[in-house]
Formats: structure tokens, C-alpha cells, sequence
């Protein structure tokens, strides 16, 4: 089996509504890993984080996967929504701090698959697109702990080239593994790696993130793996 089946349970009406989620990580399927950190995928099945009721037609936040029921089905609905559903969403969700960047993050998910071959884009889209990076930006930033791709991403294709320099000049060497270990720590990961692998790892870090100032402002595609047959 490749993909498994979520019950989630609509908070206003009780209703349920099954979505599929892959059994397998998407790092074993053919993928492209976006800019934007967006995984696209034919092959690989995840819940969106903003689901609709099929009943009540109310939106909702997927909540916590461990607080989820499980049945043993296949399932390849993700419950994903287009874009112009998703601003409906945002208009709902307003206030909630969990639902609402969510919601957000997966609009402007929705607008740069729409328009990834396109530059002919209705000048109304575009401002609402700005706006909602500029939102994501405001509501990020505060929270940021540590060197953040996210924010990176939203300042450069909103052409904050100076921010995004800012950014890379203050990801120091020492910095950059001050923030590694904090990373470690937090996620119960043990910090081994030898000076020379850091070192690389760093140098590319901040070539990649040089290589990203010199793209045009859309998303690009960072990582791939071609599809195969397996
Ligand atoms: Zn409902």
C-alpha cells in the first residue's frame, strides 16, 4: 500500500471526511522540491492543512496528526483547494493563529503552481499575491528564531534584494552552527558532524542562497529527482 487514510471530523458539524496520506516519505518518490519549499509530486500524498466540511462547507485547520484516527484504506484525496477557495478560507480563518498563516502559506502555494509558466497574470491576483507575502512576511518575522528560508524566499520575490543580503550576510559561519545546534537539540538530534562537513555544508549554504539572488522573481525549482519507473 502507498497511501493510508485520515478520518478527520468537521469542528462545526461533526461530519467526517476522509484524506489519504503516503505511507512512504516523499524523499523515496520522484519529486521536484520548490523555492518556495513546495514538494510537487505525483506520487506522494499529504493532507492539506486547510480542508473544507463536504457537508457544511465550513473551513478548518488539519489538526494534529497524532490526534488523528487511521483506517487502513487507500486514499489519494488530499482535500487541497484551489486558490481562489483558499481566499475565501483566509477570510474565515482570520484571527486564528493557527489556521490563518496556514491557510495563507497555501495560497500563495496555489498561486505560484498556477502561474509557475505564466508571467500574464490579472494585475488584481498579483496585488492580492503581494499582499498576502507581505502578511506572511509581518506574521514570520517576529516568530523567527533562527536563519529562516521561508522569510528569505518571501523577501526575494517580493525584490527585498537588500533584506535578502542582510539575511546572508548575518548567517556567520559561527552563527550558522550556534543555529544548527539549536536545531539539533530541539528536535532530539545529536550534533556530530566533523568541522570539515560544517564547513562545507556552510559554504553551500550560502552559495545556494547567493545562486537564489540571482534568479527571477518566481519560485525555482531547488531539487529534483526525475520521475522513474520503479
Ligand atoms: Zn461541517
Amino acid at each position: 500500500m502507498e497511501t493510508n487514510t485520515y478520518v478527520l471530523k468537521c469542528p462545526y458539524c461533526g461530519a467526517k471526511k476522509e484524506v489519504g496520506f503516503s505511507t512512504d516519505t516523499w524523499t523515496n518518490v520522484p519529486y521536484y522540491f520548490w523555492s518556495d519549499a513546495r514538494i510537487e509530486s505525483s506520487r506522494w500524498y499529504d493532507p492539506a492543512y486547510t480542508q473544507q466540511c463536504p457537508a457544511c462547507g465550513k473551513f478548518f485547520t488539519l489538526p494534529r496528526r497524532n490526534t488523528l484516527k487511521i483506517i487502513e484504506k487507500e486514499c489519494y484525496e488530499t482535500g487541497q483547494l484551489p486558490l481562489q477557495t483558499l481566499k475565501q478560507a483566509i477570510t474565515e480563518l482570520a484571527g486564528d493563529e493557527v489556521a490563518e498563516p496556514r491557510a495563507r502559506l497555501e495560497a500563495w502555494w496555489a498561486f505560484n503552481a498556477l502561474y509557475k509558466d505564466t508571467d500574464d497574470i490579472p494585475a488584481k491576483e498579483l496585488a492580492y499575491y503581494k499582499d498576502n507575502m507581505q502578511w506572511l512576511i509581518d506574521f514570520h518575522t517576529p516568530r523567527a528564531t533562527r536563519f529562516s528560508h521561508l522569510l528569505f524566499e518571501l523577501h526575494r520575490l517580493l525584490g527585498h534584494k537588500d533584506v535578502c543580503e542582510q539575511m546572508i550576510e548575518s548567517l556567520t559561519y559561527d552563527e550558522y552552527i550556534r543555529q544548527r545546534k539549536i536545531y539539533c537539540t530541539e528536535n532530539k538530534m545529536k550534533f556530530y558532524d566533523d568541522e570539515e562537513t560544517l564547513k562545507r555544508r556552510y559554504e553551500k549554504e550560502i552559495k545556494d542562497l547567493k545562486f537564489a539572488l540571482t534568479q527571477p522573481l518566481k519560485p525555482y525549482i531547488k531539487d529534483e529527482v526525475k520521475p522513474y519507473d520503479k
